[in-house]
């Protein structure tokens, strides 16, 4: 059996050793501890959003994460423990003075493989989302998008590697050297470092991201919200629960510090617009991160030796990692 050493147990490190620990012997090194609170997947809302995000990505891109939402259906399908995952779609809505923003969005949408938005009045957007009626009184529907429970997802991955015999080493920093970790010899070393491989990694930087994490029960929406927003368009993806990630910032800078008030009004007064239940919601968390991306905003794989690097994932790690980190270990998994 080829040994194989994950490095970092972030999105793409769970995944990459759930698709090796069958037929690997996997070990795991983290620099944080069971929880890993520094990986930008812990406070992402996932949501699976090609059409939406082909706004700002190429088309291929979108494309390739249209086609990993199904790759989602079978990883979690092989867990110890369920994890939420919808594909019931998107609604956009803009409120009267953002219409603008709200036409500019469907324009440049970029046409999918035979999936496109549907243009939505008052009395549609009810019907999806009865809780918002009278609300807004246009928006538009994305049905191919999905969303999945990152924080299920990431305990539901621990658990079910723990089980397949994946050996975890956390508190553990590791600087790739060779195919070397430690005293150890590995066949292959798979880099899943995200911002912590920046040092290594020529031109990767970490874009910032602010979200909140709240529970609401005077809230139900049964897909996420997007809401056109004059600095940024902001999301409101419920999760089980009543719990809602409400985001995100998305600021060029490498501070992955507090949120800042002004971040922490924004998004909130934002989200009580689109729903006056959030009024008497509970602030679970405040957190911010770093997305882990290159100057084109592309995923990048790399191969050296024994070595694959898998970084760059960006705004899309959910969307796209079953299928990137799939394709990068082709040749580890033969
Ligand atoms: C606010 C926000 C919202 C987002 N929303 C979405 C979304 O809705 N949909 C979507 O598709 N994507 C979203 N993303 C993007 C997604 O979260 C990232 O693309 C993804 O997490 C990147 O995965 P990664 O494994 O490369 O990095 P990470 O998830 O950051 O994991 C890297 C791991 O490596 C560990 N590590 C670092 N250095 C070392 C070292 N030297 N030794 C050992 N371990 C190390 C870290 O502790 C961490 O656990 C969002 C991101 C943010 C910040």
């Amino acid at each position: 059996m080829a040994k194989v050493a994950v490095i970092g147990f972030g999105l793409v490190g769970r995944l990459a050793a759930l698709m090796l620990a069958k037929t690997h012997q996997v070990s795991v090194f983290e620099q944080g501890d069971a929880n890993t609170v520094d990986s930008a997947g812990t406070l992402a809302a996932a949501m699976l959003a090609p059409l939406a995000e082909s706004v700002i990505c190429e088309a291929d891109l979108a494309e390739q994460g249209l086609a990993a939402i199904p790759l989602w259906q079978g990883v979690l399908a092989e867990l110890d423990l369920p994890v939420m995952f919808q594909q019931a779609g998107t609604l956009v809505v803009a409120h009267q003075q953002d219409r603008g923003d709200l036409h500019n969005f469907i324009r440049r949408l970029k046409p999918l493989a035979g999936h496109s938005a549907q243009s939505l009045n008052q009395t549609d957007i009810a019907t999806l989302e009865p809780e918002l009626a009278g609300r807004f009184s246009q928006g538009v529907y994305l049905p191919c998008e999905g969303q999945l429970d990152n924080l299920a997802f990431y305990a539901a991955s621990f658990k079910t590697l723990k089980r397949l015999g994946v050996q975890f080493h956390f508190h553990t920093k590791v600087n790739i050297d060779g195919n070397q970790v430690g005293n150890d010899t590995f066949d292959w070393i798979v880099d899943c470092r995200g911002i912590g491989a920046k040092a290594q990694m020529q031109g990767l930087r970490g874009v910032r991201g602010e979200v909140a994490r709240i529970y609401a029960p005077e809230v139900t929406l049964n897909r996420p919200v997007r809401l056109m927003h004059p600095r940024y368009p902001i999301y409101i993806a419920p999760k089980p629960n009543h719990e809602f990630v409400i985001g995100a910032t998305e600021i060029e800078s490498q501070d992955a510090g507090d949120v800042t008030v002004r971040s922490t009004l924004e998004l909130l007064s934002a989200a009580y617009t689109v729903h006056s239940g959030f009024a008497e919601g509970r602030v679970l968390a405040l957190r911010a991160g770093l997305r882990p991306a290159f100057d084109d905003n592309r995923p990048k794989v790399t191969r050296d030796g024994a070595l694959i690097r898998i970084n760059g994932l960006y705004r899309h790690g959910f969307l796209l990692a079953p299928l990137v980190v799939k394709n990068a270990l082709t040749e580890v998994m033969l």
